[in-house]
């Protein structure tokens, strides 16, 4: 009780000093870690890298856009945190770079989360839906994931353990028109979570996932551009009401989920897929 007034006062202190407004000082702190964010030049993966580091942790972002990737790390250095951040060139569709980067890493300091986000979108049926395609998102969503996981997993069950959060979407447990490879590689992205948070349990590491429904980020701005050239606000509108909240999630609030289950808060959670989905699992009658 005392340590959350202590925390609550050193909040409102923290809002007065000019600079040091996103720097929080409540619950669900991540002081000490390191967290590498695949696709944190963007988006929902820039979000939680801004959220992870106010909340104390180390960020290393990993994206494939290196502009991208260092303006996350501008906006994270200029926020206030002590917190450092660092960009990383790499596609993590090539396990050769990922084994690179990684290494580097490992080298310099321990890991203790990974946050595999990095991903690409596709529009089509099985019938209308390219080889090419098909494979694109088998490298990008299931192959990336699976490298990044494939080179964090050794590391964490030698130093200790660690928290492994892969970002799934309700395409991966429901059918969704028009979704065919995109669903696909979502839900292989919980099947490896499930599988790696099985494998887990005995080296103290936990892997979860969010299942986001819409998301108001680039990814989707880019969609409206390509598929509904000047549309894209009536889509907009359209695609907004498909949730039942009225509205898509902000990256913020993937953000905050994100912290929680990175949070040793979130210790008795493991092997667990959270959608995050505006109602639309259960609300849509
Ligand atoms: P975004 O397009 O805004 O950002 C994706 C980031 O990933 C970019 O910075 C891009 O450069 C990076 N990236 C792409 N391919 C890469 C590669 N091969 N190697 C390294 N980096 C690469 O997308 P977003 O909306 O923030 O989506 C992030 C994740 O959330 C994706 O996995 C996506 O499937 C998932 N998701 C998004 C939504 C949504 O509505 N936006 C909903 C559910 C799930």
């Amino acid at each position: 009780m005392e340590a959350r007034r202590f925390a609550l006062s050193k909040e409102a202190s923290s809002k007065e000093a000019p600079g040091k407004q996103d720097v929080s000082t409540s619950d669900f702190r991540l002081d000490g870690k390191v967290a590498v964010v695949t696709g944190a030049g963007s988006g929902i993966g820039q979000a939680i890298a801004i959220k992870f580091a106010s909340h104390g942790a180390s960020i290393r972002v990993v994206d494939v856009n290196a502009p991208a990737a260092a303006a996350t790390c501008q906006r994270i250095a200029t926020s206030g945190g002590d917190a450092s951040a660092h960009p990383y060139l790499c596609d993590v569709t090539d396990q050769a770079q990922v084994k690179t980067v990684f290494a580097d890493l490992f080298q310099r300091e321990r890991v203790h989360i990974l946050v595999n986000n990095a991903g690409v979108s596709h529009i089509g049926t099985v019938e209308s839906t390219t080889e090419e395609d098909f494979e694109r998102l088998f490298r990008v969503n299931v192959k990336g994931f699976y490298n990044c996981m494939h080179v964090v997993v050794p590391h964490m069950r030698t130093s200790g353990g660690g928290v492994i959060l892969n970002m799934a979407s309700i395409a991966g447990s429901t059918g969704l028109a028009d979704r065919f490879a995109y669903s696909m590689s979502k839900g292989a992205t919980i099947a490896m979570t499930y599988s790696v948070a099985r494998d887990g349990l005995a080296h103290n590491i936990r892997c979860n996932c969010i299942s986001p429904a819409r998301v108001h980020s680039p990814f989707v701005d880019d969609y409206l551009k390509k598929t509904y050239p000047g549309r894209e606000e009536e889509m907009f509108q359209e695609l907004s009401k498909a949730q039942p909240v009225g509205r898509m999630a902000e990256p913020e609030e993937v953000a905050s989920l994100a912290l929680f289950l990175c949070s040793d808060e979130a210790s008795f959670i493991t092997g667990a897929d959270y959608p995050l989905d505006g109602g639309f699992f259960n609300l849509r009658g």
